[in-house]
């Protein structure tokens, strides 16, 4: 699920997600600028206000439909010396959910431990390859290795995201 890495006046990043988000239109609103995203697809559009002059990775735009790691630079008119940057990481996270096979699908299963992942299950589909896991208590096979048996995705915890702007 994506996310927006938040820094204001050069300081300490801060993470937004967008996660779980069942609105089409959300209002992003700080002490420095105020701009709009509206839900667009599997994406998002970022819309700035007509007080704000905003660039995306260099050049001047009003708005954007925010690609993977998309740097936004913004401030307002008025106020040159503060600023705003913000980064879009289209990033996914692995979440636990019971589990549903597709429709039509067999018995699947797990790509740790090979046995079957049954409907209802708590179990994390990798968010890169889509290889189902357990990951209850009992059967932890998500976090079992350090990463996804079939892709090199991570399975470090959603807070430990596999890369931050410091990695800019
Ligand atoms: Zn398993
Ligand atoms: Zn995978």
């Amino acid at each position: 699920m994506p996310f927006l890495w938040i820094s204001k006046n050069g300081g300490n990043w801060s993470e937004f997600s967008l996660d779980g988000m069942n609105r089409d239109q959300l209002e992003l609103t700080t002490d420095i600028e105020r701009m709009r995203l509206q839900r667009c697809g599997e994406g998002w559009v970022v819309l700035f206000s007509p007080e704000i002059l905003a660039s995306a990775n260099g050049l001047p735009c009003e708005l954007r439909l925010l690609a993977d790691r998309d740097e936004i630079v913004c401030w307002p008119i008025a106020e040159r010396e503060s600023h705003f940057r913000m980064i879009y990481s289209a990033e996914r996270l692995a979440t636990i959910r019971p589990f549903q096979r597709a429709q039509g699908a067999g018995v699947v299963f797990c790509a740790r431990c090979r046995q079957p992942v049954a409907e209802g299950e708590p179990a994390v589909v990798c968010p890169r390859c889509g290889a189902p896991y357990h990951s209850s208590a009992d059967w932890p096979c998500w976090t079992h290795g350090p990463q996804c048996n079939c892709c090199n995705q991570s399975t470090a915890p959603a807070t430990d995201l596999s890369w931050t702007p410091e990695d800019l």
